[in-house]
């Protein structure tokens, strides 16, 4: 082992028994040791369409030799199962609903009224005053108004879009801004003949190139494998073997996705920094309806309390300080991520108590055998949910309670609520509680997308097909 590895060991192993009072937000220079935080994000992506989560269709050896490096979460969950909810808990390691940001942006005017409340700060506003170069690339879904802007969130530097999703190809005619390509505070045309995965994976490299000499923090939000469905055709005929038309267009989309961490990898590689950072790869929420992705074992798809919208692909990487090859199994989420970074960094933990997150490293390294979480919570509207152990309880306005226990029953196929009723009552009473702190919501969504979701948890909606014709 490297002296470099055995003083990163140490500082974790420190980090995990300090007990300070220094605010989360103390300025000061990150030791040199700290490692750089790489946060990678794919959007709508299917649970098993990774060679590491065992896809056998879609070849991505980049994100398995990721995975090989690190910790693969067997129940990795999300904080919402679409995509700005889920970005905003992301962002500042607390359920978003405690900020109002229960539901999806709005499509419809006006835009710029909705984001991520000012009130919270942001894991790069952390790690910004920590003394981390800080870089958003990608789609940021989390604000189009100039004050949600992500330079006004603890970003150095952006490169990306401010909507939720856009044309992989440039765009023949000005799009609307939210799809406009944007650098810093000014929009841009597409690059001639780009295709946005290898944009994003260019931008990234050029900042990882730029910042080799100081630590950095850079979240790189792929817009991939969120539709529209647009697949270079080199990667198209890579997958001519592939019948479905759809499904052949994701293999194509995923590809780039996977050469793009590559080329990411390789830049780590040869500035000399792989093995001083941290890099955490997940999915923003459940495959979705539309985009042919594939949840395999798990029920649901993206917008929904099951499983299958909520658990996603989801990795953590660090060398010398992570065990290799490993897999944990016990539930973690995605409000995780900001304390485990800031742990990472430095930061004193007990800086990180007003997180509904917790910092997940001693417990990957082994020194805390305990499950992370005791309980955890979605609720989006007229659909809730709440997981304690192995019981998972989820409600919807107007249906009775439907439990499900995950050891026995992944495919929650089975509702115990009935059988099991004082377990019901139990994880009712917890949901309860928490819902009583949490905050109005700043914006709702339409009540199509509410009857959406109460028809999407009927337990006689079952198979893809049944699942896919509710958006
Ligand atoms: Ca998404």
């Amino acid at each position: 082992m490297s002296q470099v590895h055995r003083a990163r060991l140490a500082a974790a192993g420190v980090l995990a028994a300090a007990a300070s009072t220094a605010p989360l937000l103390a300025a000061g220079s990150p030791d040199s040791e700290c490692p750089n935080i790489l946060l990678i994000l794919s959007d709508d992506a299917g649970y098993v369409d990774f060679g590491f989560q065992g896809s056998k269709e879609f070849p991505t050896p980049n994100l398995d030799r990721l995975a090989q490096s690190g910790v693969v979460f067997t129940q990795g969950y999300v904080s919402a199962s679409v995509s700005s909810p889920s970005r905003a808990g992301l962002m500042t390691g607390r359920y978003q609903q405690r900020f109002g940001h229960e539901f999806n942006h709005p499509g419809t005017s006006p835009v710029d009224s909705v984001g991520m409340a000012l009130s919270e700060q942001t894991m790069a506003d952390a790690l910004s005053a920590r003394g981390y170069s800080t870089c958003a690339i990608g789609k940021w879904h989390l604000g189009q108004a100039p004050r949600y802007h992500p330079l006004r969130r603890g970003f150095d530097e952006f490169y990306g879009y401010l909507g939720g999703s856009r044309s992989y190809f440039p765009y023949k005619k000005r799009p609307g801004k939210g799809n406009r390509a944007m650098r810093n505070w000014d929009f841009e045309p597409d690059p001639p003949n780009s295709y946005v995965t290898g944009t994003l994976t260019g931008e990234a490299v050029s900042f990882i190139e730029r910042h080799a000499e100081e630590p950095f923090f850079l979240y790189l939000s792929f817009t991939a494998v969120h539709g529209p469905m647009h697949a270079l055709d080199g990667d198209l005929q890579a997958f001519e073997h592939i019948e479905k038309k759809g499904r052949r267009t994701l293999a194509g989309m995923t590809a780039a996705l996977d050469r793009g961490v590559g080329r990411v990898l390789q830049a780590l590689e040869e500035t000399d920094q792989l093995d001083n950072t941290f890099i955490i790869f997940l999915n923003d929420n459940g495959g979705a309806t539309n985009n042919h992705s594939d949840n395999g074992p798990l029920r649901g798809m993206k917008g929904s309390k099951w499983e299958g919208g909520i658990r996603v692909p989801f990795l953590m990487s660090w060398s010398g300080v992570l065990p290799e090859g490993a897999r944990y199994e016990q539930p973690i989420i995605s409000l995780d991520v900001f304390p485990t970074a800031l742990a990472a960094a430095g930061a004193p933990v007990d800086a990180l108590r007003t997180l509904d997150g917790v910092n997940l490293l001693p417990f990957l390294q082994g020194e805390a055998s305990d499950p992370p979480h005791d309980t955890l919570f979605w609720r989006r509207g007229v659909a809730a949910a709440v997981r304690q152990g192995d019981w998972k309880l989820i409600r919807v306005s107007g249906s009775p309670p439907l439990l499900f226990n995950l050891a026995d029953d992944p495919g929650e196929t089975t509702n115990l609520a009935r059988r099991r009723s004082r377990i019901a009552a139990r994880l009712l009473e917890r949901l309860e509680a928490w819902e009583a702190d949490l905050a109005e919501p700043d914006w709702y969504q339409a009540k199509t997308w509410e009857n959406y979701q109460i028809r999407k948890h009927q337990m006689n909606i079952v198979g893809r097909d049944a699942e896919r014709a509710l958006p």
